[in-house]
């Protein structure tokens, strides 16, 4: 399964319908949140994304990404969680969380790992590897992309029975694209079993000017979730304070040539009405939708 909720929408500010910055994905089994701004942790049990988190992935430190960090961590805490979580996120993440996490006098019953990430950091999760990529914002950035594993190709037991290949280990041999011999003959994987299946592939800008470095990351993803603070409008704002335009975001995906665009984080002038934001980023990419707090999305398998 790989399902993605939006947790938070808003920018800078949370307004009634629009939380802060968050992002859960539920992955190999596991939910990964990507930021966690102010209110996250009720916005998980509104939107029913469960607390089994494995991993947060911080996008930079703007106070609207983070600072839900302390109460979520505090509460898992004290729901008796004692398994490590851990914390990845661009300069200054280490300073910085580890004073909001340790320098109170409540301690937390599990262990909290910090990893000050750079461009190019691959962090290995059940459900794949998320690699960060340098995105261009006013304070160190990272974006990041979740590739999921290739999933060995469709099996077909009949075929292996009809060449003679007993069920048992050497059918999971030839599932992983390996050879085998039976009484002496060598039988390949290719009748038996049919290509290797590419994994899916999320990504997620956090803040940012539009960049080549998500082009680079995004290229053919299933979903690309990007930045969309400001519409046409507002081009010269979204220069000055390094944020993108919905129409900005569009070009992205379709450099990239994602299969879908997702807009998130809107500036509060687009709370209740993100029509010219779809708009002007279909112009772009017909496949654009603008995010809202509880959306989900399942990324399904391509062919
Ligand atoms: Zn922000
Ligand atoms: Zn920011």
């Amino acid at each position: 399964m790989l399902r993605l909720t939006f947790l938070g929408t808003s920018a800078a500010a949370p307004t009634l319908g629009r939380g802060l910055t968050a992002l859960g994905l539920r992955a190999g089994g596991e939910l990964l949140l990507f930021d966690c701004g102010e209110g996250t942790q009720r916005q998980m049990i509104r939107y029913g994304t469960g607390f089994d988190v494995g991993a947060i992935f911080f996008s930079h430190f703007h106070a609207d990404h983070y600072l839900g960090a302390i109460g979520f961590l505090r509460t898992l805490s004290m729901l008796g969680r004692t398994a490590p979580l851990a914390l990845h996120g661009p300069r200054p993440g280490r300073r910085l969380l580890e004073t909001m996490l340790f320098a109170g006098t409540e301690k937390l019953a599990f262990e909290v790992e910090i990893h000050e990430q750079e461009a190019g950091a691959e962090v290995r999760r059940p459900g794949g590897v998320v690699r960060a990529f340098a995105t261009e914002h006013r304070t160190p950035s990272l974006g990041w992309m979740l590739a999921e594993d290739p999933r060995p190709g469709r099996f077909h037991p009949e075929k292996a029975r009809d060449l003679g290949v007993p069920e048992g280990p050497l059918w999971g041999e030839l599932q992983h694209g390996r050879p085998v011999t039976v009484e002496g003959r060598v039988i390949a994987p290719e009748g038996v079993v049919e290509p290797i299946r590419p994994g899916r592939k999320v990504v997620v800008t956090g803040d940012t000017r539009p960049c080549a470095a998500t082009v680079a990351a995004a290229a053919g993803a299933d979903l690309l979730v990007h930045d969309s603070t400001f519409g046409d409008e507002e081009q010269a704002r979204a220069e000055e304070t390094a944020h993108s335009t919905a129409r900005e975001a569009g070009r992205m995906a379709r450099e990239a040539g994602v299969a879908r665009l997702v807009l998130t984080h809107l500036s509060t002038r687009y709370d209740t009405d993100p029509g010219p934001l779809a708009r002007q980023a279909r112009e772009e990419f017909p496949a654009s939708d603008v995010a809202y707090d509880g959306l989900t999305i399942e990324v399904a398998h391509r062919g």
